[in-house]
């Protein structure tokens, strides 16, 4: 039988074992059809990875299905944290070769992998191992009946997950799902597989029961479609596009009508008042896009900047933006890597095309970078009117849109006119000012003097059609529990 292991090294000789099979049941088994892998910063294949259809994802389905009922759903909460605990050391373990996977696959710079995502990967598993014994209901006062709600788990849960953080995408899943006491299924993205399928392999390692955690790889539209779509998932939590998730939220009507939660696309202001550091908030804003290649949902991609200080502003960013160091996602000083695909390249340098067509002005940028793989130059456009394209939609890409403002009421209307909610940043040092726009904004999540900044412990997630939902925190766990309440009777008979 196949062990679905590949031998590979990176260009710098690092030496990789990937797994390339679908995890069901503790096992890695064939697909339907295999995906290829690609490494963007070269544009080469690397391997090839199982996916699955329909009926694998049956499989995985009725594996959790097994495991949730024949024991897991009274596994002490204890046993769930040990094992929580053990994938975390075992990931600390590992940490090198998840971050040496995730920036062959994905392409993010590797002191990014190192010191970004595969620490917050970590820390967000044992943030939530800490809740496990921590998951209990309420005694309500009611006459003549005693009563208590019960928080329980929902059962089966399906995860689908998209490709700018596949790690963190992951432990953002995982973290509440098994705390909570959940069986899953995660569906991870067909362009970045390899750091989800390691997981499984620790996962194994680390004992955790079969069928409680199955990592399968697949086509969204057959994979993922079949896993919103099954009866025997109770609940699916999804994080992608806005257009997947109207998909993901039709299918659980048409189906069972299964609880979603979605993380979905931003438009994310970033305002800077006149008032601010410049320094910093040209240090912050530029994070607020470049960070990660752009592939941010939460990405600063709209810039309104004061109109006094629009021509200093604008000339010093356009400075930093050069100034970015884009390069070989091996090089430990890259900042800014390749973009995950093809598709992904095509689709932003289209975006530029529009801003120009649209009369924006490229005020640097707006080129490949290179001559293979998918690099794209930091990119700003300035004279950018609020009802253009690239001022209003997701580019997803390293591609930043600036206008002015007068006032506070016209940035507020600016910041609001676009269908998103899902963050902002105000770059101020006026503290009035600071929470005077951080209350009216629509938006899940605001930043004072800062960008890009999360943490396992706060909540995360989208106002408008951003999605509904949080991910971590407190305010994750309620997206895995049912309240169940238990009346009993300590009145009179009847
Ligand atoms: P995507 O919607 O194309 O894919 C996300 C996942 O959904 C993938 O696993 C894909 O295979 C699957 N999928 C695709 N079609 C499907 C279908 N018909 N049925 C079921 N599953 C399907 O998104 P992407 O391009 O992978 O990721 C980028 C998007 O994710 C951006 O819009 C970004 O803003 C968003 N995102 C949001 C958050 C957040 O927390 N709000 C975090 C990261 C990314």
């Amino acid at each position: 039988m196949a062990n679905f292991v590949v031998q590979t090294s990176t260009k710098k000789g690092y030496k990789l074992d990937l797994q390339t099979g679908l995890f069901i049941n503790n096992e890695f088994v064939a697909g339907a059809e295999t995906i290829d892998v690609v490494n963007p910063a070269y544009g080469e294949t690397i391997c090839a990875v199982q996916a699955a259809d329909k009926e694998q994802v049956d499989q995985a389905v009725d594996a959790a299905h097994k495991a949730f009922y024949g024991g897991w759903k009274e596994a002490a909460p204890q046993t769930r944290q040990k094992l929580m605990l053990k994938l975390a050391d075992l990931m600390e373990r590992d940490a090198e070769e998840l971050a040496q996977i995730e920036t062959l696959d994905n392409g993010k710079g590797i002191s990014m992998s190192r010191n970004v995502d595969v620490p917050a990967s970590i820390s967000t598993i044992r943030y939530y191992a800490g809740y496990c014994d921590k998951i209990h209901g309420k005694v309500i006062d009611t006459p003549g009946s005693l009563s208590y709600t019960r928080h329980e788990a929902i059962g089966v849960v399906g995860c689908i997950i998209p490709w700018n953080f596949p790690l963190l995408m992951l432990a953002w899943k995982l973290g509440p799902a098994l705390c909570t006491g959940n069986a899953i299924i995660v569906k991870s993205s067909e362009l970045t597989p390899l750091s989800a399928i390691k997981i499984a392999a620790l996962a194994k390692e680390a004992g955790f029961p079969p069928g409680v955690l199955n990592i399968i790889t697949g086509y969204g539209p057959k994979a993922g479609d079949a896993l919103a779509r099954h009866t025997k998932v109770g609940k699916i939590a999804f994080t992608g596009s806005t257009l997947t998730g109207r998909h993901i939220m039709k299918a659980a009507a048409e189906s069972n009508l299964k609880k979603v939660t979605l993380e979905l696309g931003g438009k994310s202001p970033s305002i800077v008042f006149e008032d601010a550091d410049l320094d910093q908030a040209i240090k912050w804003t530029h994070h607020g896009i470049y960070f990660n290649h752009g592939q941010c949902c939460c990405a600063g991609s709209r810039i309104y900047v004061q109109e006094s200080i629009y021509d200093k502003f604008i000339a010093k960013f356009k400075e930093y933006a050069e100034n970015t160091r884009v390069g070989d996602p091996e090089d430990e000083t890259t900042f800014q890597g390749p973009q995950v695909s093809q598709t992904q390249y095509d689709r932003i340098m289209s975006y530029i095309e529009t801003g120009k067509a649209e009369g924006a002005t490229v005020f640097t940028g707006g080129e490949r970078q290179g001559d293979k793989g998918y690099f794209i130059q930091p990119t700003v456009f300035t004279d950018v009117k609020q009802d253009m394209k690239i001022m209003q939609e997701e580019i997803f890409g390293p591609v930043v849109a600036i206008a002015k403002f007068k006032n506070l009421d016209d940035v507020i209307e600016k910041a609001h006119d676009t269908t998103y909610g899902l963050a902002a940043s105000i770059h101020t040092t006026n503290v009035k000012t600071a929470i005077q726009v951080s209350n009216k904004l629509e938006a899940g999540t605001v930043w004072v003097n800062q960008h890009n900044v999360l943490h396992p412990e706060t909540p995360f997630g989208g106002f408008r059609q951003s999605g509904f939902g949080r991910e971590n925190g407190e305010y994750a766990l309620e997206n895995y529990l049912q309240v169940k309440c238990v009346k009993i009777n300590i009145g009179a008979d009847l």
